[in-house]
């Protein structure tokens, strides 16, 4: 087994010819003695000795006193595929641009340049109401709406909706959300109850830069 570091601490693990064996071996014929492996390689046991330790190591195959050697396949795609999967929300999430709903569709769309976001969230007594996006204002303002007087609580996509997501829920649930419902951004809410009603109020946002900037984290080992 060759063990490189590359930049950042990534580890790069090649296999042996006979390490490869062995694992498609194992693959094949779970649960397995190490004496049946040297019988179909044609060496001895001590000669293996080495090769099931690193393999075992590094989490390829896992021995079981009395049963023999299994598959695990914990190699590096597994490892991501973990990474991606415990990774939360919370863990994602970048501030929410919020505007009450009284306001005027030329502030909500200056507020859309200055904090430099394509979606706005919108709020009614502190919580939330409804979203409002780049086409949304595209098309209001083609539509020949009066900028200065038509407030964005008007023209927004309102509750009930709106899709949204909470801390608690993993990555990947917030990104298949994004994409079934075709969707730029998530409002990432907690659930107020009031009187016997559900509010939600705005703590967070997932976008599909969120869920890229994950992308790339995973990529460079940061996660
Ligand atoms: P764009 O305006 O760039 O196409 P989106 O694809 O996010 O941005 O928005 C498309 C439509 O979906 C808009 O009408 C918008 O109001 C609405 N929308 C955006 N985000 C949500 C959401 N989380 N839940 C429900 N509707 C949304």
């Amino acid at each position: 087994m060759y063990v490189t570091y590359l930049e950042k601490g990534v580890i790069s693990i090649e296999y042996s010819e006979r390490q490869q064996k062995i694992i498609d071996i194992v693959r094949n014929n779970e649960p397995i003695t190490s004496e049946f492996i040297a019988n179909r390689l044609n060496v001895t046991r001590a000669t293996l000795r080495p090769d099931l330790a690193i393999l075992t190591m590094s989490g390829m195959l896992d021995a079981r006193p009395k049963v023999g050697y299994l598959f695990t396949g914990n190699n590096a795609i597994n490892l991501v595929s973990e990474q991606i999967k415990k990774t939360k929300v919370s863990q994602i999430k970048s501030m929410p641009i919020v505007v009450d709903e009284q306001t005027s569709l030329y502030d909500a769309i200056v507020t859309l340049f200055l904090e430099d976001v394509g979606t706005i969230y919108i709020i009614s007594n502190g919580y939330l109401c409804g979203v409002a996006s780049r086409k949304d204002f595209l098309k209001n303002i083609m539509g020949g709406s009066d900028m200065h007087k038509v407030p964005v609580g008007l023209i927004m996509t309102r509750m009930p909706n709106i899709i949204m997501t909470h801390e608690d829920e993993t990555a990947i649930e917030a990104a298949i959300k994004i994409i079934v419902h075709e969707v730029d951004s998530l409002p990432v809410v907690e659930k107020i109850l009031q009187n016997g009603k559900e509010y939600f109020k705005v703590i967070g946002k997932v976008s599909k830069t969120n869920i890229t900037k994950l992308f790339v984290d995973i990529g460079r080992q940061k996660v």
